[in-house]
C-alpha cells in the first residue's frame, strides 16, 4: 500500500497532460480533482478546448508504453476502440528526398493509429474508473491561489458552468492547461521571475480532412509520410488510418506556405507535394469531413529548471512547459512520459518529511533529459532559413550527420532500428554517440557523396 502525501490534488485541464498526471497522482492523494472548462463528450468527438484534435495525432511507441505503465492494458483499450495496429518501420510509407520510399522493414514493434479524440477518450475512461479521481466538466480555472507570503500555492479559483465562482483548496495544483498562462499569471502576481523561453519560429500552417478508405487502396502501406526537400520546400503530408476504416490526411508548410481551407484548394496543395502518393490515394476517395486548419507559430520551451525557486505545491506539465512542432508527433507522448516521471518522483519522495516541497524543482531538473531529444528534433526546423530563433552554431554539422545516418539506416536494418528508437523517444539522441556507429557515420560524412537534404 503506497503512503499518501496529501489530501487533495487539483489538476487543471483534462487533456493528455492532465489525464495522465491524474493517473500518476491517484495513488498518492486522498482525492484528485480534474477541472476542465469544456463539456467532455461521451463519444470520441471534437471539443473546443483542444482544437488540435482535428489533426493527425500520432502516438509514439514511448508514449504508448508510458500510457500502458500508467494504465496497464491500455493498448488493448486502444485496440477495442478501433485503433489500427501498425508495424513500426513497415506499415507507413516514408518518403524523403532520395528515398521514395525509405526502405520498409518489420522491426517487430506494434504501434496504434487512432484519432486524438479516441486516444483521449481511452485515457479518460481509465481515469474515470479510478475511485478517488473526480472529473469536473464546465469548470474554468481562473486563478491559481498563492499563500499570503507567496511561498506556496493553496488552491484555485474557478467558475462553474452556472457562472458561480468557487475556491478549491489543494495540497498540489498541476497546471495541465496547455498554454500554462495560469502558472505565469501566478508568478507575475507574486512578483517572481518568469521562466526564460527558447522559441523556434516556424509559422506552420496545417490543413486536415478525413477520407473513407477505398476498396482498391494500396496494400503496400497503411499510411504515408511525405517530406519536402529542405530548404526550398517545407511542404509535407501525413496520412494515417483511423478507427472506422478512414484515413486522416494532414498537409502543411512552414513560413506562410499555408494550405487552403476549401476542398479544391486542399487537393491542389496535396497534388503539389513533392511526391504524388497522398494525392493519388485521396483524389478518388470519399471525403468524410470539412477541411480543418490550424496555425502553429512556434515551438516554445520554458526553462522552469533555471528558476532559483518555485512556489511549493504548483507543477506545470505537458505543453505548459514545452510545445513542439506538431509535425514530429511528440507532444502527447512527452506528456505521458512526464506523468510517468511524476509517478516515479512521488514514489521516491513518499517518505520525505515534506514530499511536495521538493517535487517541482526535482521534476524540472529530471525532465530535461526527457525533453532533450524531442527538442533536438524540433530544432531541425533551422534547416529552413526563415526559421526564427537561435540557430545552433554546429547546425551544419548536425545536418550532415543526419544525412549520413539516414544513408546508413537505409542500408542497415540495425541502424534503421536505432533511428526509429530515437524518433519514438525510446532511446535518447546520445545513443548515436556509440563509438562504432560514430566511426561509420564520420566515415560516410568524409566520403562526401552527393546527398539529398533532409526533409
Ligand atoms: C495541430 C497539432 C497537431 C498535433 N499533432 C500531434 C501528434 O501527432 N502527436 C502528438 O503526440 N502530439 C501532437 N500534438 C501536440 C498535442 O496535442 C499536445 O502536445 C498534447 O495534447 C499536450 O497535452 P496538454 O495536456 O498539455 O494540453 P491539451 O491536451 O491541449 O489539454 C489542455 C486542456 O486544458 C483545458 N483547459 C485550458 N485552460 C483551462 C482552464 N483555465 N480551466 C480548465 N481547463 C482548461 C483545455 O480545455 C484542454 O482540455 C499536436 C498539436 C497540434 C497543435
Amino acid at each position: 500500500m503506497a503512503s499518501l502525501i496529501g489530501k487533495q490534488a487539483v489538476v487543471i485541464g483534462a487533456g493528455m497532460g492532465g489525464l495522465t498526471a491524474a493517473g500518476a497522482l491517484a495513488g498518492r492523494f486522498d482525492r484528485v480533482l480534474v477541472l476542465e472548462r469544456d463539456t467532455l463528450p461521451s463519444e470520441p468527438t471534437y471539443r473546443a478546448g483542444t482544437p488540435q484534435a482535428r489533426h493527425v495525432h500520432g502516438l509514439l511507441l514511448s508514449g504508448q508504453r508510458a500510457l500502458s505503465e500508467l494504465f496497464p492494458g491500455f493498448e488493448q483499450d486502444l485496440a477495442r476502440a478501433g485503433a489500427v495496429p501498425l508495424r513500426v518501420g513497415l506499415d507507413v510509407r516514408v518518403e524523403r528526398p532520395g528515398y521514395d520510399p525509405f526502405p520498409q522493414r518489420d522491426l517487430g514493434w506494434f504501434g496504434y493509429a487512432a484519432s486524438r479524440p479516441t486516444i483521449e477518450r481511452a485515457v479518460r475512461q481509465r481515469v474515470e474508473r479510478c475511485a478517488n479521481i473526480t472529473l469536473r466538466q464546465r469548470c474554468r480555472v481562473q486563478e491559481v491561489l498563492g499563500s499570503p507570503n507567496g511561498e506556496a500555492v493553496t488552491g484555485v479559483r474557478c467558475e462553474n458552468g452556472n457562472g458561480a465562482s468557487e475556491t478549491i483548496t489543494a495540497d498540489l495544483v498541476v497546471d495541465a492547461s496547455g498554454r500554462g498562462t495560469l502558472t505565469l499569471d501566478l508568478l507575475r502576481s507574486l512578483g517572481r521571475p518568469l521562466p526564460e523561453e527558447t522559441a523556434i519560429g516556424i509559422d506552420l500552417g496545417y490543413a486536415t480532412s478525413i477520407f473513407s478508405i477505398p476498396n482498391d487502396a494500396s496494400t503496400d502501406w497503411k499510411g504515408i509520410m511525405t517530406f519536402g526537400r529542405a530548404p526550398q520546400n517545407s511542404r509535407g503530408g501525413l496520412m494515417l488510418p483511423l478507427e472506422g476504416n478512414r484515413w486522416m490526411v494532414t498537409i502543411g508548410g512552414r513560413h506562410g506556405d499555408v494550405p487552403p481551407g476549401d476542398e479544391e484548394g486542399f487537393l491542389a496543395y496535396a497534388k503539389a507535394l513533392r511526391t504524388p502518393t497522398i494525392y493519388n490515394a485521396i483524389s478518388h476517395a470519399k471525403r468524410m469531413d470539412d477541411v480543418a486548419r490550424y496555425g502553429f507559430p512556434e515551438s516554445v520551451r520554458r526553462h522552469f529548471e533555471r528558476l532559483d525557486s518555485f512556489p511549493r505545491g504548483l507543477l506545470p506539465i505537458g505543453d505548459a512547459i514545452c510545445r513542439f512542432n506538431p509535425v514530429y508527433g511528440q507532444g502527447m507522448s512527452v506528456a505521458a512520459l512526464e506523468a510517468s516521471l511524476l509517478q516515479r518522483l512521488l514514489e521516491r519522495f513518499e517518505n520525505d518529511g515534506d514530499p511536495i516541497a521538493g517535487l517541482a524543482p526535482t521534476f524540472f531538473a529530471e525532465m530535461q533529459a526527457l525533453i532533450e531529444t524531442p527538442w533536438s528534433v524540433a530544432m531541425l526546423d533551422f534547416a529552413f532559413p526563415d526559421t526564427r530563433g537561435q540557430r545552433p552554431a554546429d547546425f551544419e554539422a548536425t545536418l550532415k550527420f543526419g544525412i549520413a545516418l539516414t544513408q546508413l539506416a537505409a542500408e542497415d536494418p540495425a541502424v534503421h532500428k536505432l533511428t526509429l528508437e530515437v524518433q519514438h523517444l525510446l532511446k535518447p539522441r546520445s545513443a548515436y554517440r556509440d563509438p562504432a556507429l560514430m566511426q561509420r557515420v564520420l566515415a560516410r560524412m568524409a566520403e562526401a557523396r552527393p546527398v539529398p537534404a533532409p526533409g
